[in-house]
């Protein structure tokens, strides 16, 4: 057990004979924290994009007014929901905002489902999908990922769950799931469907995001954390029917997309999608490149991944070979233990002359 969750645990004991402070249950859930690394000069823990920020955004950030500041935003981001509803093709009131993608996967589960209903979703998947669904009073159910990296339907569909979490590219592995069988999933689901696209743009899959409305029970999310570069403003956004919609946005409550993140989103959509394609491109040039630094090498196994990170499957302790990346100054993500993988790495990708820096360390680790 670690440092954080046996704090809390000492926390929720309480100090006297009344009872504990925090609700049962939240013993459990530690703070989410990120580990610190010592020196990184080059960070690649988060897959947000290294190439920077869309040049609109930067500029409307810099022309900040008092009153701007002074203001309550708009309840829920008028200017980007009606923009991006505009681009999509989609009605204002099937399109929700929030505090980044997360806001809106931890709203959508307490907006669908009751205290202990369950969220079924692949393993190993999104991180943060379990934590929202335990904060939440419901169960998380894993459900292991088919050999090939796409999520295994028929066993998700399986566990009955009131709520189907989808993760294409998922994250950590960067696989994908074809479009088929997503929706072969939201048409047999006995509940809701969330499909997580954070990483859409680098896949180059169809935009299919303007049916998700007729669909009823899908909720498509996609952030502008990772292809847009603008994760410190936290942007998330969800595309699906009124009804969901409406339930979302109430679980969620008002004035979750800043003042500034609502308009420098919106210009970005409107004056730098160029810009977004290009860097997404760029990053899965560089991806290919740095996939080709393993090839053939023994003791590491590349898993085909469609975003701007690479997941390479280790042999012995990624947690030490993460160690040997940080003392040349670089930041990978390590996981152990994985079910049905054991040990792997994650590392995002960035300018070429960035990454050139990995290549020494690669053929050290992996001779
Ligand atoms: C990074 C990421 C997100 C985005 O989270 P934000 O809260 O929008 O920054 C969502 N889902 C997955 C799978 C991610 O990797």
């Amino acid at each position: 057990m670690s440092e954080i969750v046996r704090d809390a645990r000492r926390e929720t004991q309480g100090t006297g004979s009344g009872r504990a402070i925090a609700r049962p249950g939240l013993e459990w859930i530690s703070a989410y924290t990120t580990a610190a690394l010592g020196e990184i000069s080059l960070d690649l823990r988060d897959n947000v994009n290294l190439w920077g920020a869309p040049p609109s955004a930067l500029q409307v950030v810099r022309e900040t007014s008092a009153t701007e500041l002074v203001s309550y935003p708009a309840v829920s981001a008028t200017r980007l929901t009606e923009t991006l509803a505009a681009h999509l093709g989609v009605r204002a009131d099937e399109v929700v905002t929030g505090c980044g993608s997360d806001d809106l996967i931890d709203a959508c589960f307490r907006a669908v489902a009751a205290p202990g209903e369950r969220v079924a979703h692949a393993e190993p998947s999104f991180s943060m999908v379990p934590r929202f669904a335990r904060l939440n009073g419901l169960e998380p159910v894993g459900v292991p990922l088919r050999a090939d990296g796409a999520a295994d339907i028929d066993g998700l569909l399986a566990t009955g769950a009131r709520i189907i979490y989808l993760c294409s590219p998922n994250n950590p592995t960067g696989t994908i799931t074809p479009e088929a069988e997503i929706r072969r999933c939201i048409a047999e689901a006995p509940g809701i469907v969330v499909v997580d696209e954070a990483y859409a743009e680098f896949a180059l899959t169809r935009d299919w995001r303007a049916e998700a409305p007729g669909m009823e029970k899908v909720l498509v999310l996609r952030t502008f954390s990772k292809a847009w570069g603008l994760a410190g403003l936290r942007v998330g956004v969800g595309v699906g029917s009124r009804a969901l919609i409406d339930a979302v946005v109430r679980s969620r409550g008002p004035y979750k997309v800043n003042a500034l993140a609502d308009r420098a989103a919106t210009v970005a959509l409107e004056q730098d999608a160029e810009w977004m394609r290009e860097t997404a491109t760029a990053a899965v040039e560089s991806r290919i490149r740095l996939e080709a630094l393993v090839a053939g090498r023994r003791g590491v196994r590349r898993w085909p991944s469609r975003a701007n990170f690479v997941f390479w499957q280790v042999e012995g302790d990624a947690v030490a070979i993460a160690a040997r990346f940080a003392a040349q100054g670089i930041g990978v993500r390590a996981f152990r233990g994985l079910p049905g993988i054991g040990d792997a790495i994650r590392i995002g990708v960035a300018p070429w002359p960035m990454l050139e820096r990995l290549a020494p360390v690669i053929a050290e680790v992996w001779p």
